[in-house]
């Protein structure tokens, strides 16, 4: 059984996260007995893009900071960082608040932009992944996801925050190497979480996003941090919590399909997440209907009242699928792989599903 702490916090004051954080790392045996002084830290938060704390597309730059005071009081060496979805990297450090922490602590802040083809411990689906090298040249990584709904994924946890260590437009091609099939995609996202090997996940669920995530949903306040060493086990607590089955989540059920989903343990306070509105793209069907899931996968939609013409989503289509005409993207419906990139990257909420 792997435990999964719950702890109530009610908001980002500085004081009442590092208090809750302590709490966390005791419960999971203390912060000492994982990390060894002189070690190296790189903390993984959620950077998708250049946005600012309070809209909650991001980790709280403030759970970072707190996170990296704890290991700097044992000597941990820390870096922090991630590989946007929509660039350019300085940008983003600076609206969501990540430079400025990095600064006052004195840590290194940088942009996973480097590539190594390496072997995947598993090698079932993927026996090879693209990823920043120093993800697995440090000696820990601390894995910091934001609970926030997504269309294709269905949730955005521990597992999925781990694919920003697939560096920069990296994620494109890998996104076309899944395709539409949304198994596969679940599938690759498990082996880089096998590969990457994280020590601990903590989830950032103070104020989460709910609704057409993970970038234009609707914030909604959960008032939790939860902590797990293993973040399948995160994931399954989060899913039950919602009152849905590991099966409902692609990526757990990947794992259950192949034996290694944890049965967990959970500790703290209550994880009560029911009503917490889901994508309706991403809505699991009952089983007796899954047969029919492949014939109702929704194709994006553009809301021309919101839509700003910034180009941003033709940007991040893996195939191509999005032309910019007079200001307004067009969908070629035939090459789209319903990855729903430009919905997730689109800030107005203009693409509907
Ligand atoms: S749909 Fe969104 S991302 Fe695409 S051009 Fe319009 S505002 Fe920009
Ligand atoms: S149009 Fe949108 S959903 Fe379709 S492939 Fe491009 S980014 Fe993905």
């Amino acid at each position: 059984m792997i435990p999964v702490i719950s702890l109530d916090c009610p908001s980002y004051d500085e004081k009442v996260l590092k208090r809750t954080l302590e709490e966390l790392l005791s419960a999971l045996g203390g912060i000492e007995n994982l990390i060894k002084p002189t070690e190296k830290v790189l903390i993984k938060p959620n950077l998708l893009r250049a946005s600012p704390p309070e809209k909650g597309v991001t980790t709280h730059p403030l759970l970072v900071k707190a996170l990296t005071e704890i290991l700097k009081d044992i000597g941990a060496q820390v870096i922090i960082g991630d590989s946007p979805s929509l660039g350019p990297f300085p940008l983003v450090a600076k609206r969501t608040g990540m430079l400025e922490v990095a600064k006052s602590n004195g840590v290194e802040i940088i942009n996973l932009d480097q590539s190594l083809t390496v072997n995947t411990p598993s090698g079932f689906s993927f026996k090879k992944i693209e990823l920043d090298p120093r993800v697995l040249e440090v000696d820990h990584v601390i894995n910091l996801p934001k609970l926030k709904t997504h269309s294709m994924t269905l949730l955005t946890l521990g597992v999925k925050n781990l694919f920003g260590c697939v560096p920069g437009m990296k994620k494109t091609s890998w996104h076309l190497k899944a395709g539409i099939d949304r198994k596969a995609f679940s599938a690759l996202l498990l082996e880089i979480a096998l590969t990457v090997k994280s020590s601990l996940t903590i989830l950032d669920a103070v104020w989460g996003m709910e609704g057409n995530g993970p970038s234009a949903g609707n914030l909604r306040f959960i008032g939790k941090l939860i902590a797990s060493k293993d973040p399948l086990a995160l994931d399954r607590a989060v899913v039950e919590g919602l009152g849905l089955s590991p099966e409902d989540l692609l990526t757990l059920k990947v794992a259950q399909q192949r034996g290694i989903l944890p049965e967990i343990k959970l500790l703290g306070d209550s994880l009560n997440l029911k009503g917490f509105k889901l994508p309706k793209g991403a809505i699991p069907l009952p089983s007796q209907f899954k047969f029919l899931r492949k014939f109702f996968i929704p194709k994006p939609k553009l809301d021309p009242q919101k839509c700003e013409g910034c180009g941003e989503c033709a940007q991040v289509c893996p195939p191509g699928a999005i032309k910019l005409k007079d200001k307004r993207p067009i969908f070629d419906l035939e090459k789209c792989i319903c990855c729903y990139c430009c919905q997730e990257i689109c800030i107005r909420g203009a693409i509907k599903l």
